[in-house]
């Protein structure tokens, strides 16, 4: 008898068994797709990870389903990093696998097949049982694989759908191949006719008559000189003001030419690339000194200050990579933020980058992963967020984090809770890569790492063309207050700093890190306000739909008028957030033109690039946002940079808090005065000696992370200390103490006073869960493995108590 282990995409334990006949066996391979029946009735598929003989004890196998894959789609360097990172992250292979495989991959029974409507299809090619499906799908537009069984009568469908598809025939719904159809625009530029001056000058003069047609070509000379890519028909249409037949009689006369790219390919110049710019001094010291490093070191930490050009020394790493024959995987802490770095690259590296990314389509993220799989040269640069260290890579040379010290590397939920960051440094190892971090301000624990010699360290403290880091100035609000120097939200000083930037035709960022319009509405009468039905939080006024919602669970109501307790009409709000500095801005401010960027004004597709593109057209003086702003904006004309509030950052409960509003206000800081001038930067605050704010003002890192590490040091927080945070989740309070204590006192046989909680954090209930958390610490001597295990163990009979079977438990490992 022959057997298969196979991970499924489940959280109930690692992998499962099935049974095959022998040239089943001699034809699988670690790391191929099989459909495996479960339960009842559902078909799931999974990923073999072992053909073996050994029967196991206890249970009847049963048989496959079918073979997906004549070849693997998970190499070994994926199956080793999935197993750490299960044992690892305390979490199943099958969750693991589920993070990691595009959902195209995962056929499972709820799949839908509808017929192809769009190809004509020769009856005479399908054999009889094909033939039924097609039938039963004329009469009825679309049916579920489990449908197709019972048409059929039989259990294995998939050859048969395989072969329709094949065919085009039929087309399976967003779970497979969901057909990948490229966006086409359309694009304009002057035809070649007239590149000479000469021939140009004349041409302008017989427009002398048509003006519509000469504003046309007019704005696309702008256009072309301002953006180095290609000119969108649409684009030229909207800043020329004027209509799709001005530029078709222009195409006519064969003055303008039209051309049509697929849109993931538009971004990067479409002569030639352009060339890796030469580094500068410090730079060229910088790069030399990461190369050295990579010789004793496998990962290395770039500590470089905002706008010193770090972006630019990792082209020359990637360039170096890539001729070497070497993958690249260029990790980015949100990608749909950095549409602008990622367009800086492909100008250099053109075709060869591939963007991997969760709001792509299914199909496009298939096609990544095979373009890796297969080593293509067009996927052997990968730029993408934390999920692209799942793919298939099997030549890495070099590995890029980027921001290094951005929480979104985290994954809180779902399960595995893993970090991006610390995954990398992982896998680099197992393919024996290089790793650079890179950020201005890195985090405490790389920083820590780097000091401990585990990383290497290399320093740029100069930014690119030697501008002045910006003058960062703490305005005391408290004072301002008292004198009565304030208009709204804003001190006389911001006010002041913001009129001479507009007066020099600047552009000014603010930055407040709340969004909506007011974090809480007070009855003054008796003091209540409206909470979340399903969450202990206040709701938050969003002025601009008139409505409270909640944060963290997506409830709203229209505003009421009067109190819900008391009937009293007298509403106040308390707290502010982006929407309120918007419309005091406009009043201020009524000649400008003034943008909002935040989670609310993001959701429209394009929104981000969109907003980035009318900055750099400068159709924006005054762009008002939260933390979206901090990631990594290139503007050539900002000058000015204003922190609305900077205690909430600091105030906010966590151990982090300080070393977070360090690196967020440092970051927003670093958005001003890129080129040419020295930027300026006003915080705002309550407490302007606040010992972060006086840090940040005078830009010392070094001192910031002295005494946050003596800190962690004395409250037994990383990197002395690991973390592994248990969450408990009940719909009945009671039920979340008693479970929580139970295991509060399990945990405590062994780890004693290293076990914290249960602790109620400050939003005890979400979603109609009441939650609690637990927290061990684990000493650096004491064996980080062993501590897992025993918490295993712990769960494991956790479990088997009944009372609990419908309590969610969550572990989180380094939680932070
Ligand atoms: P960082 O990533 O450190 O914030 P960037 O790489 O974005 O800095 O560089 C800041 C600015 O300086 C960018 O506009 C970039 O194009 C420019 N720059 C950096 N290095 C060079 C160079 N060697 N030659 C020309 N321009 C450069
Ligand atoms: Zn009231
Ligand atoms: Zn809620």
């Amino acid at each position: 008898m022959y057997y298969i282990d196979v991970i499924l995409p489940i959280p109930l334990k690692q992998t499962f068994t099935y049974q095959v006949n022998k040239d089943e066996a001699i034809f699988l391979k670690t790391g191929m797709r099989v459909a495996v029946p479960f339960g009842k009735s559902k078909i799931y598929t999974g990923i073999v990870l072992k053909v073996h003989q050994l029967a196991p004890q206890g249970y009847e196998t049963k048989p496959i389903d079918q073979i997906l894959d004549e070849f693997p789609i998970i190499n070994e360097f994926q199956i080793k990093h999935w197993q750490w990172m299960a044992s690892y992250y305390l979490c199943t292979l099958g969750e693991v696998l589920k993070a990691a495989l595009p959902n195209g991959f995962l056929l499972e029974s709820e799949t839908i097949i509808t017929l192809n409507s769009n190809v004509s299809i020769d009856y005479s090619e399908l054999n009889d049982i094909e033939f039924l499906v097609f039938e039963a799908l004329q009469s009825q537009p679309s049916l579920h694989i489990n449908d197709i069984r019972s048409i059929l009568d039989r259990k294995n469908v998939m050859g048969v759908l395989n072969n329709l598809i094949k065919k085009k025939c039929i087309a399976i719904q967003e779970e497979v191949y969901e057909k990948y159809r490229p966006k086409i625009k359309r694009f304009i530029k002057l035809s070649s006719r007239y590149t000479s001056e000469e021939n140009l000058k004349n041409l302008l003069d017989t427009l002398k008559r048509a003006p519509k047609q000469r504003k046309v070509l007019m704005t696309l000379f702008t256009l072309s000189s301002q953006e180095k890519k290609a000119i969108e028909s649409v684009l030229l249409q909207k800043k020329s003001n004027s209509n799709s037949a001005v530029i078709n009689s222009l195409i006519k006369k064969e003055i303008l030419e039209e051309y049509f790219i697929q849109k993931d390919r538009v971004e990067f110049n479409l002569d030639k690339n352009s060339e890796i710019k030469s580094l500068s001094e410090s730079q060229t010291v910088a790069l030399n000194e990461i190369n050295k490093s990579f010789n004793q070191n496998d990962v290395t930490l770039l500590h470089g200050v905002t706008s010193s050009g770090k972006t630019e020394i990792y082209v020359q790493l990637i360039d170096l990579a890539i001729k070497q024959g070497r993958q690249v995987l260029y990790m980015l802490p949100e990608i749909a933020l950095t549409t602008q770095l990622i367009s800086r690259l492909q100008n250099y590296f053109g075709e060869k980058i591939s963007v991997y990314h969760s709001k792509y389509s299914i199909s496009e993220r298939v096609e990544v992963w095979n373009n890796v799989l297969n080593n293509k040269s067009k996927a052997q640069i990968i730029i993408g967020a934390r999920s692209s260290l799942f793919l298939p890579f099997s030549k890495l040379g070099l590995l890029i984090v980027d921001e290094e010290h951005e929480p979104s590397f985290k994954q809180y939920a779902p399960s595995p809770r893993y970090n991006a960051r610390d995954s990398a440094v992982v896998l680099a190892k197992f393919h024996a890569a290089k790793l650079l971090m890179g950020s201005a301000t890195p985090s405490l624990e790389s920083f820590y790492n780097a000091i401990n010699n585990r990383y290497g360290l290399v320093s740029l403290k100069k930014r690119f063309g030697d501008i002045l880091m910006p003058e960062i100035e703490l305005v005391d609000i408290k004072e301002k207050h008292r004198k009565k120097l304030m208009k709204g939200h804003f001190s006389d000083r911001l006010l002041e700093e913001i009129n001479e930037a507009l007066k020099n035709k600047e552009q000014i960022i603010l930055f407040q890190n709340r969004r909506g319009y007011s974090p809480v509405i007070e009855c003054t009468t008796c003091g209540i306000s409206p909470q979340c039905p399903n969450c202990d939080v206040s709701l938050t006024f969003h002025q601009y739909k008139n409505q409270l919602r909640c944060h963290y669970c997506g409830y709203h109501t229209p505003k009421m008028i009067s109190c819900i307790a008391c009937g009293s009409e007298t509403l106040d709000s308390k707290g502010f957030g982006t929407e309120q500095i918007e419309l005091e801005l406009k009043e201020l401010f009524p000649d400008h033109q003034i943008a909002r960027m935040d989670q609310d004004t993001m959701k429209r597709k394009n929104a981000y690039a969109k907003i980035i593109e009318a900055l750099e057209l400068k159709e924006i003086d005054i762009l008002v946002g939260t933390q979206m702003l901090a990631k990594g904006l290139d503007f050539r004309h900002v000058s000015l940079v204003g922190v609305m509030n900077a205690d909430n950052l600091l105030n906010f409960p966590d151990f982090r808090a300080h070393e977070r509003s360090f690196q967020l206000l440092q970051q927003v800081a670093g958005r001003a005065g890129r080129t040419k001038k020295r930027g300026k930067v006003i915080i705002q605050t309550f407490n302007p000696y606040h010992q972060i704010l006086q840090q940040v003002s005078v830009n010392n890192f070094e001192e910031m992370y002295d005494h946050q590490l003596e800190d962690r040091r004395q409250f037994k927080y990383p990197p002395f200390y690991r973390m592994i945070k248990i969450t408990v989740k009940e719909r009945s309070f009671r039920k979340m103490d008693i479970a929580s204590i139970w295991l509060v006192n399990a945990l405590k046989l062994k780890l004693n006073k290293n076990v914290l909680g249960p602790e109620n954090p400050p939003v005890g209930r979400i979603r109609n869960l009441f939650i609690t958390h637990i927290l061990v610490k684990i000493p650096k001597e004491q064996s980080l493995s062993k501590t897992k295990n025993y918490i295993n163990s712990i769960l494991k009979s956790f479990n088997t108590i009944k009372e609990f079977s419908r309590v969610h438990l969550t572990v989180d490992v380094d939680n932070y």
